[in-house]
């Protein structure tokens, strides 16, 4: 049987580590918002190539704080893509802005930069992009438009840690907002996030935003939240974070094997010099997706799908999203995502190959 996921073998190399971690961590008596967040913070913002980093409790968070922390006017409208995961545009509803989708490119299944422009109206504030699958979008004619319409950039990097657009990390474009949850490429042993910024002010802002609203102990200035990122969970990030180039780089290994074997009737993310792909999800596209996902089951070969129904088709968003995004349905209906962790051996992922090229004859 070939897993989709294993945590448990994903953080196999680091138990020691982890252990000692814990071990100090126990006996320092010191919980929240200590001297392990701070070096994480520190040491994150340096790996992003941002002046800054904020953790904070989730990749959520980190969303809904950014966009709260520009204090936009009250019916204001910021672009997000029609494919996302949900948490991108419950931020944004979150905090009572209207999402105005734009539809991907079918290749890159990032938002297509050619369709912004005709959606911003007086209300927009901001284009908040996200790195979808581990893939940074279009971000030198992103930051044109962003510019000549005087918009925020705001990163969702949740699927993106250390990807790269004309060697510019994810994170260092705009305010880039981060998860931590256990199964991403960076992923903590429960839930976490960060915020990264190049601004001192903005920076304060969002330390202030985490802990109610309040600098100084018990004078709290605005309307704040409890999104604090944990100290023993920074310790354990610290400790993630140094293995981060090798869990990237097999990554990397794993999905060039894919590129390279599959067959050429599956569509398979685009490879281009411009972009540095960290595969937190390795997809392929097919028509009879249904079907290659049950017959893989059955030979004992697990896959997901990101997603299975699109963010407009939601329950909860209906009163939210109107329209029809039919690029982003066309990615929903023929999407999989294939095996693709740091505990995958090469071994493992030719048998996925065979398997799945085995699916057409
Ligand atoms: C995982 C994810 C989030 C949310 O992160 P959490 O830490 O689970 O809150 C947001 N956006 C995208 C694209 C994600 O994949």
């Amino acid at each position: 049987m070939i897993e989709y996921e294993n945590l448990q073998k994903v953080n196999e190399k680091l138990f020691d580590r982890y252990k000692d971690s814990f071990d100090t961590f126990l006996k320092s008596g010191w919980y929240i918002l200590g001297e392990r967040v701070s070096k994480f913070e520190d040491e994150f913002a340096h790996f992003c190539g941002a002046n800054y980093c904020v953790g904070v409790a989730s990749g959520l968070d980190a969303l809904i704080l950014a966009i709260d922390a520009f204090k936009f006017a009250k019916d204001s409208e910021i672009i997000v893509p029609s494919n996302t995961y949900i948490a991108t545009i419950l931020a944004i509803i979150r905090n009572g802005f209207k999402p105005v989708l734009v539809e991907p490119n079918i290749n890159t299944y990032n938002i297509d930069v050619t369709q912004i422009e005709k959606t911003i109206t007086k209300k927009t504030k901001a284009i908040l992009v996200v790195h979808l699958y581990g893939k940074a979008c279009e971000m030198d004619k992103i930051l044109t438009i962003a510019d000549r319409y005087n918009l925020e950039i705001i990163e969702d990097c949740a699927q993106a840690h250390g990807a790269k657009f004309k060697d510019k990390k994810v994170g260092s474009f705009g305010i880039g907002c981060f998860s931590f949850y256990p199964t991403k490429n960076l992923g903590a042993l429960g839930d976490g996030g960060a915020i990264t910024c190049d601004s001192v002010k903005y920076k304060d802002k969002i330390k202030s935003l985490r802990n109610y609203g309040s600098n100084k102990k018990y004078y709290n200035d605005e309307i704040g939240y409890n999104s604090r990122l944990d100290e023993i969970q920074a310790g354990f990030l610290s400790l993630k974070l140094k293995i981060l180039k090798d869990i990237t780089n097999h990554k990397r290994e794993l999905a060039s094997i894919y590129l390279k074997h599959l067959d050429k009737e599956f569509i398979m993310p685009v490879v281009d010099a411009d972009y540095f792909d960290v595969y937190h999800i390795f997809n392929i596209r097919h028509r009879k997706r249904d079907a290659l996902k049950k017959y893989l089951f059955d030979k004992g070969i697990k896959t997901e799908i990101h997603y299975p129904l699109a963010p407009n088709k939601q329950k909860s968003m209906q009163k939210f999203i109107s329209g029809e995004y039919p690029i982003s349905q066309e990615i929903h209906d023929t999407t999989l995502s294939l095996p693709i962790s740091y505990f995958h051996t090469k071994q493992e992922i030719i048998q996925v190959v065979k398997t799945i090229n085995g699916w057409l004859k």
